[in-house]
């Protein structure tokens, strides 16, 4: 072997030699490559990476607050129906008013609308959340109509109050000779038996007329005439109500005003058909006279009932 093979030799065993390091450097990677992967997926499944973890956690907390959620909701909804039920059986009873409903205010929404969450991991934790939602704000938008109707009804039962007739239409204590009925009686001046369409009531002329309820005045009509009425008063005090005032002498007001109960609006007269001085007093309900006696004072007791029957006589002072 000449020198030239020798070092031809010497170079094949170096190539051969670095390409086993080279060889073991990469099995050493690979297994170690391996050997992590395989603890990686081992610990992996046994417990949780740190961020897997977190998720957890996040998890838990998110079930958790939603239950603090629905029980918020749910005791929501509690309070709503004692509402509901005190709306129906207290304050709807004082206004004589039915119970307020919204046709199909209970029927839950199609799923349609839930249908975002479909895909969503938490569906049914979502979903029964939002149905709970969701029948929350139908629940208190029928809640809060009604009570918006309520509160009309209450500023309505207000105006109520103070517009029907309910006080005497002149002064108690000026009252002279009895209370001329309501009702059929021998006609005094044309002497056949006719409907007295209010009371009359007896004084002098000047007495203070008052108006008995709030109300508008609907008619005036000044007439010094022999005939019928002679100078009357209408007002219109809303619910179906009007009274008229008549045979007066003085008249303060005008077609169009608004008058307050217990407000002067004339002074006792003899105009019209009339025998003397006097007030014929009407209360018209819905365009049908009924007795003025149940309303001159609402909160009369039967004592008072049976002592002012007592002043009621057949006799009357005019012929309308
Ligand atoms: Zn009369």
């Amino acid at each position: 072997m000449g020198i030239f093979n020798k070092k031809k030799a010497d170079n094949q065993e170096r190539s051969l030699i670095h390409r086993l390091r080279t060889y073991r450097l990469f099995r050493t990677l690979l297994i170690g490559f391996i050997v992590i992967a395989l603890f990686n997926m081992l610990f992996s499944s046994l417990f949780y990476t740190p961020k897997m973890l977190e998720l957890s956690e996040e998890r838990s907390r998110i079930e958790y607050k939603n239950k603090v959620l629905l029980t918020k909701i749910r005791s929501s909804q509690n309070q709503i129906d004692q509402i509901r039920q005190r709306d129906n059986n207290v304050y709807r009873p004082l206004f004589s008013s039915d119970t307020f409903y919204i046709e199909g205010i209970h029927s839950p929404y199609a799923e349609q609308k839930y249908a975002w969450m479909k895909d969503l991991s938490n569906r049914d934790m979502l979903h029964t959340t939002w149905l709970q939602m969701d029948q929350l704000a139908r629940s208190l938008y029928l809640s809060s109509k009604s009570l918006d109707e309520l509160q009309k009804l209450s500023r309505e039962k207000e105006n109520f109050s103070t517009s029907i007739p309910a006080i005497w239409p002149i002064d108690r204590s000026r009252l002279r000779g009895g209370i001329g009925a309501f009702g059929y009686r021998i006609h005094p001046i044309l002497k056949y038996r006719k409907m007295h369409q209010g009371v009359d009531l007896g004084g002098k002329i000047g007495d203070p007329v008052y108006t008995t309820g709030d109300g508008i005045i609907e008619t005036v009509v000044l007439s010094r005439a022999r005939t019928s009425y002679g100078t009357q008063i209408v007002v219109n005090h809303g619910f179906g109500y009007k009274t008229r005032y008549a045979h007066l002498d003085k008249v303060f007001v005008e077609q169009g005003d608004t008058v307050s109960r217990g407000e002067l609006i004339a002074e006792m007269g003899n105009t019209g058909i009339s025998t003397a001085p006097h007030l014929h007093y009407e209360v018209i309900y819905k365009g049908s006279v009924v007795n003025p006696i149940n309303y001159f004072d609402k909160d009369m007791s039967t004592e008072a009932y049976k002592s002012l029957m007592g002043q009621i006589q057949e006799e009357n002072y005019e012929g309308e």
